[in-house]
């Protein structure tokens, strides 16, 4: 049976990062027992949230050095950490952070990675699931190797909830990280095109914004300005995620006056992102089968639409509401501003 460590950076504060309490989930489908290994300039309080939910064993490379993500020094932590834990599996989140450095732990552990997983098994020896080809081919992966690094798509498993709590036993694992390895500083941050932070994977709500908002209305014109108004107040009300068709995508790189805090990191579909959110909610756009392709993982689905023959209609939503996808959206914000 394989010794399992979660892996996980920490957030600015010390809590667990919320794709780690689902990397738990599939650390425990592995079968074996876990142990926790958490990088960060503060690890406690999320020793403490592992603890509450019936993790043990806690090792902690907690430094200054570790405050921003840096390939040398988070490497350096997650290489001493897997070591630590004589674990033969290593279960991650696929946070930016950590997808950065897995491969490279791996390789120094003398190991073998596999990333995008969805699934673990336990069953007749560890095997793991993932997609190939823009989810098209959906694989089962066993391996001899071990050190196996997994790396786990956020939103494929359901997070950890506080169950049964053991007390937290926390021991600090040494690191050597000198100043050759700190070479890298973080200067600042820029966020793309206006700044706003559209995307956001840990988002209940996934919001689709379609080409329809920026061509000519019913009464003949087209409003780009209000669409990104009505767009942008909806996801500061709601907290949703952003995303988008292929057409108002091309349109901003065709240089038309479109809604500019739109970029391709938004597309959805086959030839953008599969997200994983819970609920997703569709608004001007067609549902054309290369967009809806991308909305496999997203479990119910609704969709605003002038047009009652959509694609929508044709088995690919849970509910259509044929209406002006302005006027919906309007008022639903007014409705979540009332009531927060
Ligand atoms: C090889 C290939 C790969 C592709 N990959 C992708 C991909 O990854 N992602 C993707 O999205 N597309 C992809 N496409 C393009 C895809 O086929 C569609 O062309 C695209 O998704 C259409 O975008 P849309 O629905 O936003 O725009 P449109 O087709 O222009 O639809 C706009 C919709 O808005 C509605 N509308 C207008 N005004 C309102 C209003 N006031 N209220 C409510 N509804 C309104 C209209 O009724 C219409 O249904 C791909 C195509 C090909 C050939």
């Amino acid at each position: 049976m394989d010794t399992v460590l979660l892996l996980s950076c920490t957030e600015p504060d010390g809590s667990l990062p919320r794709a780690a309490l689902e990397a738990l989930s599939a650390a425990r489908a592995a079968g074996g027992p876990v142990v926790a290994g958490l990088l960060g300039q503060r690890t406690g309080p999320a020793a403490a949230q592992l603890a509450a939910a019936g993790v043990a064993r806690v090792l902690s490379a907690e430094a200054e050095a570790l405050a921003e993500p840096r390939y040398g020094t988070d490497a350096a932590a997650a290489t001493a950490l897997a070591r630590a834990s004589g674990a033969t599996v290593v279960v991650a989140p696929a946070l930016s952070r950590l997808a950065r450095v897995a491969a490279g732990v791996a390789q120094r552990l003398g190991g073998r990675i596999d990333t995008h997983v969805t699934q673990l098994s336990a069953e007749g020896g560890l095997q793991v699931t993932r997609w190939y080809y823009r989810q098209r081919i959906e694989a089962r992966l066993s391996r001899a190797e071990r050190p196996w690094v997994l790396l786990v798509d956020p939103g494929a498993f359901p997070a950890a909830s506080p169950g049964a709590a053991v007390p937290a036993q926390v021991e600090q694992v040494p690191v050597e990280l000198g100043p050759e390895l700190q070479r890298t500083r973080v200067t600042g941050l820029r966020a793309p095109t206006s700044g706003e932070q559209t995307i956001r994977p840990d988002a209940r709500l996934l919001f689709v914004a379609g080409a329809g908002w920026t061509k000519k209305q019913a009464d003949g014109q087209a409003h780009p300005e209000r669409a990104g108004e009505l767009i942008l107040g909806f996801l500061r009300a709601s907290g949703a995620s952003l995303g988008t068709s292929k057409s108002l995508t091309d349109q901003a790189g065709e240089g038309q006056k479109v809604l500019e805090f739109m970029s391709h990191l938004n597309q959805v579909g086959q030839t953008g992102s599969t997200p994983r959110h819970p609920r997703g909610l569709s608004t001007c756009c067609h549902g054309e089968e290369p967009h809806v392709v991308g909305w496999r993982f997203i479990r119910e689905r609704r969709a605003v639409n002038l047009d009652p023959g959509c694609g929508w209609a044709r088995g690919k939503a849970d509910v259509l509401y044929v209406a002006d996808a302005f006027q919906v959206v309007e008022r639903l914000s007014a409705l979540l501003s009332a009531k927060s």
